[in-house]
């Protein structure tokens, strides 16, 4: 029996993992949950999973989630930073997930680290912005980072069984999202709805505009660097548009190896939870002949510069991947509500990196601070 927490339980990762767990009462007991705002979700969940504890956003989601609770089940409520890292670091959990959006990730990263939890990582904010310092610590502290993103799951399961020393590059493959036919001079006439469009995957409104910018694929190239210990030049991005190979490792005879399925999320979660086993999911294969062909091509980075802000923050290092990060996380937002335009993305991204004095070496504290000073610019920019 394996003891979870699950932060962002909510969100499209945490629902999936919640799926996968249901159908394994036997292997699986859930202990803390964790949401930012979905509090009528978070309390079905509750009554489900029954956890020891939870943790909300603020105070006024915490009173709102106690009022919510009907049922026998009565966990200890939490919120806020200091209520996520509780439950990051909850005592009796084996594993966590983490399966929140955005920056908030790393401080709940650190604390289950320090409380040598196994991670489940979803998360790919809290390697971009502190990787040096995460995986450091995870070290240290024995830790393993198992990860959920279904690229590096790929490249994970890929790994698994060769030698380190004889592996060399990664082909980090992409969907390519839903603009990488659509003719550059248009645009800037792209919608909120064309964006939130995804081809081949259903995920959160955050990481589908990510998708659509190819910024996801340039967060995953910092991730795949700190997880692999490589070199952003041993990664070489592919837009794949079948998203069939979530990814592929090339060894040093020539030989490349590549991890395939349907494009479900469940598939990478349950081998987080389960390896070095796999668990039963029911899911279909790939209908090769149905689909026929799987093409591979680069993708176009005049078009989606957010690939080049990505491998140039990794080379520079330093502050620079936090400061494109949050200037990321903004822009975003920004987008979301409508208050700029697609090409606007792009445009504050670079700005705010072309305006940041890069710091080597940073603490926690000098990337927080850094993190702070990129939205501040970002949000002036707008
Ligand atoms: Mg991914």
């Amino acid at each position: 029996m394996k003891h979870l927490a699950i932060l962002g339980s909510t969100g499209s990762i945490g629902t999936s993992a919640l799926d996968v767990i249901r159908l394994y009462p036997d292997k699986f007991r859930i202990l803390a949950l964790t949401a930012a705002n979905n509090i009528a979700l978070l309390a079905r969940q509750i009554e489900e999973f029954e956890p020891e504890m939870v943790a909300v956003l603020n105070e006024t989601k915490a009173l709102e989630l106690g009022k919510c609770l009907m049922g026998k089940c009565k966990p200890e409520i939490l919120y806020g930073e200091e209520g996520f890292a509780v439950a990051a670091a909850w005592k009796r959990s084996d594993m966590v997930l983490l399966a929140m959006v955005g920056s908030a990730g790393l401080r709940p990263a650190l604390a289950a680290i320090e409380a040598k939890k196994q991670i489940a990582l979803a998360n790919k904010e809290a390697l971009v912005m502190a990787g040096e310092i995460v995986m450091e610590k995870a070290r240290s502290n024995g830790v393993d980072i198992l990860p959920v993103d279904s690229e590096h799951s790929a490249i994970y399961q890929c790994l698994r069984g060769n030698r380190t020393k004889d592996f060399k590059k990664i082909f980090l493959t992409a969907s390519g999202g839903p603009f990488r036919n659509r003719p550059f001079e248009t645009f800037a006439d792209i919608t909120l709805e064309d964006a939130l469009n995804h081809p081949t995957w259903n995920m959160g409104h955050k990481i589908t505009i990510d998708s659509a910018t190819l910024m996801n694929k340039g967060l995953e190239v910092i991730e795949a660097v700190h997880l692999f210990g490589v070199s952003p030049e041993q990664i070489e991005v592919l837009a794949h548009p079948q998203s069939i190979v979530h990814s592929m490792v090339g060894f040093k005879d020539g030989t490349v190896m590549g991890q395939m399925g349907v494009p479900d999320m469940k598939g990478a979660i349950a081998y987080a939870l389960s390896q070095p086993g796999r668990l039963n999911l029911n899911t279909d294969f790939p209908d090769f002949s149905a689909i026929g062909s799987l093409t591979f091509e680069t993708p176009d980075v005049i078009k989606f510069p957010s690939l080049s802000f990505a491998f140039e923050a990794c080379k520079q290092g330093g502050t620079l991947p936090a400061v494109m990060n949050a200037a990321n996380e903004i822009a975003v937002q920004a987008f979301l509500g409508k208050q700029i335009g697609f090409l606007k993305i792009f445009k504050l991204i670079s700005t705010t990196m072309e305006l940041h004095t890069r710091i080597d070496n940073a603490d926690l504290s000098g990337i927080i601070e850094a993190d702070h000073w990129a939205r501040e610019t970002a949000k002036s920019l707008i």
